[in-house]
């Protein structure tokens, strides 16, 4: 099946046909790096991060690229606070960048480009808008000209009159029409300032953004990608420049994530309830938060709260210490691939057949627009049936390789979603969990020997509460998570 997206561009769903056939070209606004991000920027990382590693998996080669925005007001603003260069703060912030997405299990893009790096870049980009007509300088600025350009606003569907008459348009005496925005700005006394044809300045944030995805992807590419609060005015920008000096086709396909709220309100420093990646990564596990995120569908809005946390961590502690039975049990038997296998069993086989739908089904979740949320839901739909299975007891090599078989199928999901712990510290942690239920278990069955039956029934009954549910087979008592 095809790989369906959501294209703001077109406001539809459409099927995703590759700009060439051999690379597929990503970009994805990056951070502005005055601070540490905060959780809602934190979502584009995560919901772009598992987007491009489905791609990867269903075989693109995904050339993934990430801009830095390291000269802007902000960083200007925040160097001249300490005392110290933009330089400073920007390596500053870059270095916690790296930090912090690692903490959210997001991969590296391919390449990182920085601003500062490609000033000459922009400048002769700026310069062909020039030559093109689609420029004009105004005491040192150099303003897009909008009204040059026909299909402007067509990203964000905004009509062009309603702009202009717009009261939050500010007005501005350099620009020939309210809606032109700035290209390069002429630098200000003590400001960081590179050379150019209009006097000493510096690159306007939108043109940063279209330099440095064509540098790298090309001229025309796949996907471009950034919250929904980018649309309009700096993806819409990003357009009118990168056609207007092309002449061609910018990015085809336009994915934007959707809000993220706490508690139901919208998060600000005046509201006192910012939180940023790295606070939310000392308090969290990575693979919970990723959970959190892709529990919802990335173009939903979603509301951040400590409930939705702790129950997101309970759920991949859960995942993890299945999978880590799973896979013990399995050993080192192989998964089970032919396509019509045969099986001694009843049982196995109806375990066989509901891997398998399981399996297409959540792919065929993730082709229609990455949905995340039902894809969970089948990872949990099959951690449910393959503990069904492991309770009937594991007899035989064929049991083990149907065992292998849920961990192969759950290792391919968890290519993409990353949510199942792997690390040495998870398994210690399922081995911790697994050995203080047996103590559990063998104190219960002592009780039982003993017929004291209240306390070896208070036993079961308090793991119940705790999410353990206990099953007698002929072999002893099993343990699994309620689901
Ligand atoms: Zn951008």
């Amino acid at each position: 099946m095809a790989i369906h997206v959501f294209n703001t561009l077109t406001r539809k769903k459409e099927v995703y046909e590759p700009v060439r056939a051999d690379m597929t070209g990503f970009y994805v606004c990056g951070p502005t790096v005055y601070d540490y991000f905060h959780i809602g920027n934190a979502r584009p990382f995560i919901v772009f991060d598992v987007i491009r590693r489905y791609l990867i998996y269903r075989g693109y080669n995904v050339r993934y690229v990430m801009n830095l925005t390291d000269i802007d007001d902000k960083i200007i603003r925040r160097a001249n606070e300490e005392g110290v260069s933009t330089d400073v703060i920007a390596q500053r912030y870059i270095n916690a960048f790296f930090e912090d997405i690692q903490k959210l299990g997001v991969r590296p893009a391919d390449v990182y480009p920085r601003a500062t790096q490609h000033v000459q870049d922009i400048i002769d980009l700026i310069q062909k808008l020039f030559d093109r007509g689609f420029a004009y300088e105004s005491g040192g600025d150099v303003f897009f000209d909008v009204s040059k350009f026909p299909n402007y606003a067509r990203l964000s569907g905004k009509k062009i009159d309603e702009l202009m008459s717009g009261a939050r348009i500010a007005v501005d005496e350099r620009k020939r029409n309210p809606l032109d925005f700035v290209l390069w700005k002429a630098s200000k006394p003590g400001e960081p300032k590179w050379e150019s044809p209009w006097g000493p300045g510096r690159p306007g944030w939108h043109i940063e953004c279209s330099v440095m995805s064509m540098k790298y992807l090309g001229d025309t590419f796949d996907f471009h990608a950034g919250g929904m609060d980018l649309i309009f005015p700096h993806h819409e920008n990003e357009i009118a420049q990168s056609q207007a000096a092309t002449g061609g086709d910018f990015a085809h396909y336009w994915l934007h994530n959707g809000f993220l709220d706490i508690h139901g309100e919208k998060m600000a420093k005046s509201l006192g309830n910012f939180i940023t990646a790295r606070q939310l990564a000392e308090r969290y596990r990575t693979a919970a938060i990723r959970l959190f995120f892709l529990q919802k569908h990335y173009r939903s809005p979603i509301d951040f709260t400590e409930e939705a946390m702790d129950a997101a961590s309970a759920s991949v502690v859960r995942l993890a210490t299945s999978y880590q039975r799973f896979a013990e049990a399995a050993g080192d038997a192989a998964p089970i691939l032919e396509p019509e296998p045969r099986f001694s069993s009843e049982a196995a086989t109806s375990f066989w057949h509901a891997l398998e739908a399981l399996r297409r089904e959540a792919l065929e979740l993730m082709d229609d627009d990455f949905n995340t949320p039902a894809v969970t839901g089948k990872i949990f739909d099959l951690v449910r049936e393959t503990n069904r299975f492991f309770e009937r007891g594991i007899q035989n090599e064929e049991d083990r390789r149907l065992l292998a078989t849920a961990r192969s199928v759950l290792d391919e999901f968890d290519s993409f979603m990353g949510i199942i712990e792997r690390t040495a510290a998870a398994t210690v942690e399922a081995e911790k969990i697994d050995r203080i239920v047996q103590i559990l278990l063998q104190l219960r069955q002592r009780f039982r020997q003993e017929k004291n039956y209240a306390l070896a029934d208070e036993i079961r009954a308090q793991l119940g509460e705790a999410g353990v549910v206990v099953e007698d087979t002929p072999k002893g008592p099993v343990w699994r998570w309620k689901n």
